[in-house]
């Protein structure tokens, strides 16, 4: 099973990624937003890491609840009480386990994804970061019903969050600012949802 290491890995990798593209989070952002997806997700994830540092133990919960409150608390805008709840919600699914089995990913994944629906009423196809969660969702069910590993679960969530960053581009926007410009959102890839797909990715790369 993966344990709180593997939590802190995916954290310690998730403030890597992050900060590797924020340039591009930010260009993406800039055509059918405001500018500044990057930096808001930079800001959050670089703030996690001292507090990392002083969670001396605990649970894979006890990590997501830390990156969930940081988040929260220094994000902003539209995608830190997004992404606040989902990392909390998550934890809640995963309260009080130390070890996470496929079974427990799916329902991680799933708690996330449900928790930004919760606070940001998006379907999928309305050009948001949920066009990446519910279909990693939906693979990485569909890897853990096929009796896959819990590396080939996390690796099917990440593939289908990147195919579904990209089918944002032909989109029009019906939440968030991007809704705002119709069919001027055409063309372009949300950043909300090529964030998620980092994440996502980071999850399964330090878990092999
Ligand atoms: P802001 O728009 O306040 O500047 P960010 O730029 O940090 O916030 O984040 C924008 C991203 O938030 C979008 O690309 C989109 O993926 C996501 N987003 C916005 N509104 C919603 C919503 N209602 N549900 C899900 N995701 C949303
Ligand atoms: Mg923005
Ligand atoms: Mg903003």
């Amino acid at each position: 099973g993966l344990t709180s290491e593997w939590a802190r890995a995916w954290v310690i990798e998730s403030v890597r990624v992050i900060a590797e593209n924020r340039m591009e989070l930010t260009a993406l952002d800039r055509p059918i937003g405001d500018g500044d997806h990057g930096e808001n997700m930079n800001r959050g994830f670089t703030a996690v890491m001292p507090k990392l540092d002083d969670l001396s133990d605990g649970t894979p919960a006890d990590v997501f609840k830390l990156v969930a409150m940081t988040l929260i608390s220094t994000v902003g805008g539209a995608a830190g009480p997004l992404y606040g709840t989902a990392y909390l919600k998550a934890a809640g699914a995963v309260a009080g386990r130390d070890e996470l089995d496929g079974e427990a990913i799916v329902a991680l994944y799933t708690a996330a994804r449900d928790g930004i629906v919760l606070r940001g009423k998006a379907e999928v196809g309305e050009k948001t970061m949920i066009d990446a969660w519910t279909p990693a969702v939906d693979a990485a069910t569909e890897a853990h019903a096929a009796g896959k590993t819990e590396l080939a679960i996390l690796l099917a969530a990440a593939e289908a969050a990147e195919n579904g960053a990209v089918a944002t581009e032909p989109l029009i926007a019906r939440k968030g600012r991007a809704s705002y410009l119709g069919e001027r959102a055409i063309g372009h890839r949300d950043p909300g949802a090529q964030s998620s797909a980092l994440l996502l990715r980071a999850a399964a790369d330090v878990a092999d």
